[in-house]
């Protein structure tokens, strides 16, 4: 059987060494501020921003969620970025996106100061990233990075393959285990005969948004799998599909209504993989572990602590 690498364990390791250095900066009176802005109503952002408030609440950090409405202009928005810049408690600003249609939103991630901008969308940090500068890192790709070094997954002279090129997950986790000294390849929509591609990784990284995509053809055996996709399933025969009528699968559709799938077939990974990340609770909790470590090393850089 493959080993499962378990994104929960990952995430409250992450979390209960932030603790410490929160209480640190607490103790300094410098209490690490997030401010999360929500514009609009959009039922999955708001579970997101609710998991993130929650978070910081946990571990101590001050959260506010700044909630503008549906109608809010770019101009508008602009102006609570601006004050969240000039104000000395908060050292994080996270825009949750998608922002509504008629909001600029590349004016508004340029707009976040490049040393509270924690979900390292910025790009000041997207070219620290890429020139190994120290800097906030996007948060699902830094979150992979930590879970494959947390299970002692080499990734040095290892041949990785990554389908998909977003800016917020394929390209910086690209970039991320090239710094690790991966050869890497990227693929994305236009990549010819995918599956022999895909073949060739050692470590195969999943960031496409389609359910259950990759099947046993992509995967080599003993492969370590990253399913980054997190794909809502709400069509009963598509659940029976995809995990093979499993009665637990099928029941658990039955009681929410829904299934999430990661875009590796869930059979197959399995039956081929040495390591893969389970879907849910594989990349998924690490994202916000990330916001938090972002958040506190910000607000350490800032208290000039480190
Ligand atoms: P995007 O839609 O921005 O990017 C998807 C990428 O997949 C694109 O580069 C696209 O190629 C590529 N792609 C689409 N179809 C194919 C195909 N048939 N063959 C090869 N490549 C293809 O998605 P994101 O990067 O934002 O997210 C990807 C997935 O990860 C989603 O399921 C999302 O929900 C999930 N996610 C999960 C997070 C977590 O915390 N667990 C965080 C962020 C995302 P092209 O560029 O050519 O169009």
């Amino acid at each position: 059987m493959p080993e499962i690498l378990d994104g929960k364990r990952v995430r409250d390791e992450i979390l209960n060494e932030l603790k410490p250095r929160v209480a640190a900066l607490t103790q300094r009176g410098r209490v690490p501020g997030l401010a999360v802005v929500l514009a609009g109503h959009n039922p999955a952002s708001e579970i997101y921003v609710r998991n993130k408030v929650k978070a910081c609440q946990d571990l101590g950090i001050h959260s506010e969620a700044l909630t503008p409405p549906d109608s809010i202009s770019t101009d508008e928005l602009l102006q609570i970025v601006e004050q969240l810049n000039a104000r000395h408690d908060i050292d994080g600003i996270l825009v949750q996106l998608p922002l509504p249609p008629q909001v600029d939103t590349k004016r508004i991630l340029l707009a976040v100061a490049p040393a509270k901008d924690v979900d390292g969308f910025h790009p000041c940090n997207v070219g620290n990233l890429v020139t190994g500068l120290p800097g906030p890192r996007a948060c699902t790709p830094a979150g992979i990075i930590e879970l494959l070094k947390r299970y002692r997954i080499p990734m040095a002279g290892k041949r990785a393959v990554v389908v998909g090129r977003s800016d917020i997950v394929g390209k910086p986790v690209d970039m991320l285990l090239l710094h690790e000294h991966a050869t890497v390849t990227i693929c994305h929509s236009r990549t010819p005969d995918l599956a022999s591609v895909c073949r060739q990784a050692q470590i195969l990284v999943a960031a496409i948004g389609r359910p259950a995509m990759l099947t046993a053809e992509f995967l080599t055996t003993g492969v370590t799998v990253i399913d980054v996709g997190t794909n809502r399933i709400d069509n009963r025969a598509d659940v029976a599909r995809i995990f093979r009528n499993s009665p637990e699968k099928l029941a658990s559709f039955d009681k929410r209504g829904r299934v999430l799938v990661g875009d590796v077939d869930p059979l197959d990974v399995v039956e081929r993989a040495g390591a893969y990340t389970p879907v849910p609770g594989g990349v998924g909790p690490l994202t916000v572990a990330m916001l938090m470590a972002n958040t506190v090393a910000s607000a350490e850089r800032r208290a000039g602590v480190c």
